[in-house]
C-alpha cells in the first residue's frame, strides 16, 4: 500500500502518525465529497487600481468536511492530485464557477471574467480541450469570460502538446494566465514561447516589496517585460497601502489581495460587486 496507484484506496496501517492518519481519512473521503455536495467555491475580486472597478474574480475551492470543518485547498488538493481525484474535482470547479457567474449575469450584475485554477495533472489530460469546451457549451458560457490559471511548472512539460492546447483554448476566446509567477524554474524567456494573456506575480514578491527601488528589480522587470509582450499583470496577495502605492509606481494595473477583499462567498461577492458598481 506504499506506492499509491491512481484511483486506489489507501490501506490503513496501525502505527500511522496523526498527520498521515488525517491524510488517509481525507483521501478516502475525497471520493465522496462531490456527491455529498461538500465542496463550495469562494470568489476573490481583482481590482483595477486606476478605475477602482472589478473586472474579474478568482474562484477558489473550499471543502466543508463533516468532521474536520472547513478545509483549505492547500491541504486537500495535493491529496486529490495523488489519487487522480483532482480531474473530477477540477471539472466540478469549472462547471460551478461558470454556473455561478451565469447566475450573477442573469441577475443583471456586470459581467466579469472568472479565473479557475488548473492543476498540472488536470492540464495534462488528453481530452482537456474537449472537456473545457463541453462545459462551456453545457453552461452556455461566453469563453471570453473564462480565464484558466496554470503554474509555470506546467509549461515545463511537452512543449508541442502544451502550445497546441493553449492555442486551441485561446482560439475559443479563453484567457490564459500564469499563476505564482516567479516561483517556478522557467526563465522570463519562456514567456515568448507560450500564448499567454496574463502573469500573476506571486505573493512572496509582493510581501518582500521594499521602499528601496533596487530591491524591487524583479517586480519591475516582470511588469515591463509583460508590457512589452502585451500581457497584463496581476499582483497577488496585496495586503497594505504601501505595497499598493509601490506597485502603482511600477505601472501595475490590477491587484488581488486582502487589502481590497478576501475571497468571498457567492452572496457576499454579489453585494461587493453591487457596491463597487454604485461608487
Ligand atoms: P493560489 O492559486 O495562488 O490562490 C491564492 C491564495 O492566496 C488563496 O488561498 C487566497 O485565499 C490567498 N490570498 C489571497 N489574497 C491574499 C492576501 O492578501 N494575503 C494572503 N496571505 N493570502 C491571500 P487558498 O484559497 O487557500 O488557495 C490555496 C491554493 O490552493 C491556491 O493558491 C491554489 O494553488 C490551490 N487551489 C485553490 N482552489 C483551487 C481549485 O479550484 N483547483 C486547484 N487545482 N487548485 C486550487
Ligand atoms: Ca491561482
Ligand atoms: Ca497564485
Ligand atoms: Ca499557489
Amino acid at each position: 500500500a506504499k506506492e499509491q496507484g491512481k484511483n486506489q484506496y489507501r490501506v490503513y496501517h496501525s502505527g500511522m502518525d496523526i498527520q498521515s492518519y488525517r491524510s488517509f481519512m481525507l483521501q478516502n473521503d475525497l471520493r465522496k465529497a462531490i456527491e455529498r455536495e461538500e465542496f463550495t467555491l469562494v470568489f476573490q475580486p481583482r481590482v483595477d487600481i486606476d478605475q477602482g472597478t472589478i473586472k474579474s474574480a478568482e474562484a477558489l475551492i473550499r471543502w466543508e468536511h463533516l468532521s474536520w470543518g472547513t478545509l483549505s485547498p492547500s491541504e486537500f488538493i495535493p491529496l486529490a492530485e495523488e489519487t487522480g481525484q483532482i480531474v473530477k474535482i477540477g471539472e466540478w470547479v469549472l462547471r460551478n464557477a461558470l454556473q455561478q457567474s451565469s447566475a450573477w449575469q442573469k441577475k443583471g450584475l456586470p459581467p466579469i471574467r472568472v479565473a479557475v485554477n488548473f492543476s498540472a495533472q488536470q492540464f495534462l489530460q488528453k481530452d482537456l480541450y474537449e472537456t473545457i469546451n463541453g462545459i462551456l457549451i453545457e453552461t452556455n458560457f461566453n469563453p471570453e469570460l473564462l480565464e484558466i490559471e496554470i503554474t509555470e511548472s506546467i509549461l515545463m512539460g511537452n512543449q508541442t502538446t502544451i502550445t497546441k492546447t493553449l492555442n486551441q483554448l485561446r482560439k475559443l476566446g479563453v484567457h490564459i494566465s500564469i499563476d505564482d509567477f516567479g516561483t517556478g524554474y522557467s526563465s522570463l524567456n519562456y514567456l515568448r514561447r507560450f500564448p499567454v494573456d496574463t502573469i500573476k506575480i506571486d505573493r512572496s514578491f509582493i510581501k518582500d516589496i521594499s521602499t528601496l527601488p533596487k530591491n524591487n528589480m524583479l517586480i519591475s522587470t516582470i511588469i515591463s517585460l509583460a508590457d512589452s509582450l502585451n500581457m497584463s499583470v496581476v499582483a497577488e496577495g496585496v495586503e497594505t497601502i504601501e505595497q499598493l502605492n509601490i506597485l502603482r509606481k511600477y505601472n501595475c494595473k490590477v491587484i488581488q489581495g486582502y487589502l481590497f477583499s478576501p475571497p468571498l462567498s457567492p452572496l457576499d461577492f454579489e453585494s461587493f460587486l453591487q457596491k463597487s458598481e454604485e461608487k
